[in-house]
């Protein structure tokens, strides 16, 4: 097997025995092998963590969002998660939720046709008020699919908006625009799963 006196990934010597990560790649040192534990600490670390990791990020994201954004841009990240991650999740998150609610919203809506047409003494009105339901409902549907995929390829757009308008009274550029987009993007996504669970 492997000795812990060297990283396993670049080689390079570890220095002390309290050393977590080599210096050079980042790889934890020594390093573990895949079971359970390592499983459910990974898991812990990455996501349920209360002073870092997604759900802490999250949270921070909704409560002091000011503080959070200041802190990413001046260059205090070691306790967020990328952005990248973050707003890939949450995307997934919203996604996700709106196929499951339009799914049972799909019945409620059947049912409902069934019974307008039973009120309905005209077959040729009965579907043609089907083919509307359908109609509107694949539209619905469409835009519930794709929502997501829209605010995320508008991003760009509205960060590079933000950088023009905000030029010359802030140093940022255009990459720390787009980073402070996604991040209130996420915000969005997260009130839209609350919102979605409601
Ligand atoms: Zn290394």
């Amino acid at each position: 097997m492997h000795d812990n006196s060297r990283c396993i990934n670049c080689e390079r010597a570890v220095a002390d025995a309290a050393q977590k990560f080599c210096p050079n790649c980042g790889q934890p040192t020594p390093a573990h092998r895949i079971d359970w534990h390592f499983l459910g600490h990974e898991l812990e670390h990455s996501v349920l963590h209360m002073d870092r990791g997604i759900l802490y990020s999250l949270k921070q994201l909704m409560l002091r969002p000011g503080p959070l954004l200041r802190d990413y841009i001046e260059g205090r990240r070691g306790n967020q998660v990328k952005p990248l991650l973050l707003i890939t999740v949450m995307s997934a998150v919203v996604v996700l939720l709106n196929r499951l609610v339009v799914g049972t919203g799909m019945m409620d809506m059947s049912g409902s046709v069934n019974s307008t047409g039973a009120l309905n003494t005209s077959a040729e009105a009965q579907a043609l008020m089907s083919g509307f339901m359908s109609a509107s409902r694949s539209v619905g549907d469409w835009i519930n699919a794709h929502f997501a995929a829209f605010t995320l390829l508008l991003l760009p757009i509205e960060a590079s908006v933000k950088w023009l308008v905000f030029r010359r009274y802030s140093k940022l550029n255009y990459p720390e625009w787009l980073v402070i987009t996604a991040l209130l993007t996420v915000q969005v996504f997260v009130i839209w799963t609350v919102l979605i669970l409601l």
